[in-house]
């Protein structure tokens, strides 16, 4: 038998302490009334020892209760049975004593009764542990049927008989109740510990086999009310940084394994009784007890180390990183809710910081990103209702005047504030880190449309430096490719001079992994920012676009023309296309195909559109050449 179904089945017996009162008063009465009565010295010494159990079976029984631990179950089981065993040997000596003893009828009649009595009643009670019930069944009535029998009497004779027939009887009757005593109850530890198995898999992340949302709402409850007044309840909250490109490159089963080793390995730093939970993909949390806020500087320092150390799956590196958010209870909140709160804005600083690092909550986090959280989500959520398109405007060679590539410029049609150009939310993208998911979305949507177009146009997708910057933004494009199927060699990225302000590893390794699959790479807004050709020199663009200031605006005239002649020459020199952004103007198409730019963009042919219209200015150039070889 189970020890759980024992422990029950032994508490039945304690569970009423008051029937176990009312046996036992009634043997000690008896008892009693028989001595004084009897005058007899064994009935004294028999009182005696029956009031003396009694009092001690009493006293046990209102103890215990019903707080039995299962390793205990022997302990109180054998307490039990030498209670009730002396006890009912004793009242049954006590009748078979009145009746040896030859002592007055009515006496005998109380003293057998009380132990008959004593003796069936207690084998129904006491049915739970079978062995104690039927065993005082016999102590306390087999005394009675030897007395009676050695009276010999007719009647006594008679009535030992009656009493053995009742042995029998009371044994089957007690073996039943204990067998359906015993189902019951383990029909309803089984039924127990089914919904605790169910409960306990509703609040499980099945991945990670951490909590999940629901857990982590159960554990951080209780956390919170067993609280002691000199600790701190940190809560640590994780977003890791590439997940969702890990996810997406590399297939649901490598996420999968992300996710279970940096579960692991937040548990291997983790106090044993801390709170581990995963929930919304890639965020995790861990909530512990902590002496002080050093303790959790400490703690959260060594998460983000575990976090950002590279992961091996079948020979292969992949690292992920993580943004940590830190807030702690009662320095940052008074309240779980609000612990939650702080800790996420905690967690949205260190994001829009860069990610890869720890930060911890302060109160002037408050207003400022709870504002930029909004743009950030309305953003999120313009990718997701389709508010967001993908504009194209031709750049065209000057000599001939046919599309060479198509520059994709996003647009958002915001439902309330109506067209949003993108130099009202770009520049929030980039502060709240949305530039990631946005920029990857661009590009995919830049290469599907490029990859429907003649084989010699190609498309340029704008990147902002913070893209670039952020570890693995190379699969982000890859990706992009993959998914909308077109070569490498049609797709330019446009990037700015700013990128190259600080020497940056992970902007040459994205330059260098790209252009060795045949992505080209145009400088952007040349003559803007500090001009400096380093860098054209280090790095292999093919192209370089000069800014339209250069072209239209009050400062042009012959020292912006004697500009745009040196770099064209520049660009011939090297083998370069040079851009004229912003024409506008006949003439100044002129003037800069004079000066030697080979390309040219501007409204002058065409502002951008949408990519039907792409299309269609593609066909009818098509249609045009056609007819000019008809004609020729
Ligand atoms: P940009 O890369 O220099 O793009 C050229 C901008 O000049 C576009 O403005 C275009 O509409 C505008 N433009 C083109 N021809 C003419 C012309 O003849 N005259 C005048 N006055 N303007 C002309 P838009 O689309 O508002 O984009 C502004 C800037 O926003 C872009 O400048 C680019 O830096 C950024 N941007 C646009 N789309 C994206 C994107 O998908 N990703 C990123 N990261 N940045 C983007
Ligand atoms: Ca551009
Ligand atoms: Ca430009």
């Amino acid at each position: 038998m189970d020890d759980r179904v024992r422990a029950l089945l032994l508490e039945t017996l304690y569970t009423q302490p008051t029937s176990l009162a009312i046996g036992a008063i009634n043997g000690v009465v008896s008892g009693i009334i028989a001595a004084y009565v009897s005058q007899s010295t064994l009935l004294t010494h028999a009182a005696i020892a029956l009031t003396v159990i009694a009092a001690a079976r009493i006293a046990m029984g209102y103890a215990i209760g019903r707080n039995i631990a299962p390793q205990d179950v022997w302990k109180w089981e054998l307490a039990y049975e030498i209670g009730a065993f002396s006890y009912s040997i004793i009242l049954g000596l006590v009748a078979a004593l009145t009746i040896w003893q030859n002592v007055d009828g009515q006496i005998q009649v109380m003293t057998v009764a009380v132990a008959l009595c004593y003796g069936t009643g207690i084998a129904a009670r006491n049915a739970g542990r079978p062995v104690i019930a039927i065993g005082q069944l016999f102590l306390s009535v087999v005394p009675v049927i030897a007395a009676l029998l050695a009276n010999g009497s007719l009647a006594y004779v008679a009535l030992a008989v009656t009493v053995i027939l009742l042995l029998p009887a009371m044994t089957s009757i007690a073996l039943n109740v204990f067998a359906t005593l015993r189902k019951s109850i383990t029909e309803a530890e089984n039924n127990a510990r089914l919904a605790e198995r169910m409960q306990n898999l509703a609040r499980t992340d099945v991945v990670t086999g951490l909590a999940n949302r629901a857990g982590l709402n159960h554990e951080l409850a209780e956390k919170y009310l067993s609280l002691p007044d000199d600790r701190k309840l940190m809560l640590l909250w994780i977003d890791l940084d590439r997940f969702k490109e890990v996810n997406d490159t590399l297939g649901h089963p490598v996420g999968d394994k992300v996710l279970a080793e940096v579960a692991r390995r937040l548990a291997t730093q983790a106090p044993d009784d801390a709170t581990l939970a995963r929930f919304g993909g890639d965020e995790f949390i861990v909530a512990c007890e902590l002496e002080s806020r050093s303790d959790a500087e400490q703690m959260a320092r060594h998460m983000l180390e575990e976090i950002n150390r590279p992961f091996r799956f079948d020979g292969q590196r992949l690292q992920v990183g993580g943004s940590l958010g830190v807030a702690l209870l009662p320095d940052d909140s008074h309240d779980v809710a609000t612990l939650m709160q702080s800790a996420d804005l905690a967690l949205y600083h260190a994001k829009v910081s860069g990610g890869h690092q720890v930060s911890f909550f302060d109160p002037s986090m408050t207003r400022n990103l709870v504002r930029r959280k909004e743009i950030e989500a309305e953003l999120r959520a313009a990718i997701q209702h389709d508010e967001l398109s993908i504009f194209f405007q031709p750049i065209v060679d000057l000599e001939t005047g046919r599309i060479r590539t198509f520059e994709a410029l996003v647009r958002w049609f915001h439902p309330e504030k109506g067209e949003l150009r993108p130099d009202e939310f770009i520049p929030v993208a980039e502060e709240t880190g949305v530039i990631i998911t946005l920029g990857n979305w661009i590009t995919t949507q830049a290469a599907k449309a490029c990859a429907q177009w003649p084989d010699d146009v190609t498309v340029a997708v704008n990147l902002s430096p913070m893209q670039i910057k952020a570890p693995g933004a190379a699969l982000g494009i890859q990706s992009a490719l993959r998914e909308a199927g077109l070569d490498p060699t049609r797709l330019e990225l446009e990037v700015t001079e700013s990128l190259f302000v600080e020497d940056d590893e992970n902007t040459a390794r994205f330059i260098d992994e790209l252009s060795a699959m045949g992505v080209r790479f145009a400088l952007d807004d040349f003559g803007t920012g500090f001009s400096s050709l380093g860098y054209i020199n280090k790095f292999p663009f093919k192209k370089i676009k000069v800014d339209r200031s250069f072209v239209s605006g009050p400062n042009i005239g012959r020292k912006t023309e004697a500009i745009i002649r040196a770099v064209a020459e520049m660009g011939s020199t090297l083998e370069m296309d040079i851009v004229a952004e912003g024409l506008e103007t006949v003439e100044q198409v002129q003037a800069v195909r004079d000066a030697g730019c080979n390309l040219g963009q501007g409204y002058y042919f065409s502002r951008a559109v949408p990519d039907y219209l792409a299309a269609m200015l593609l066909a009818r150039e098509r249609d045009a050449r056609q007819q000019k070889q008809h004609a020729s």
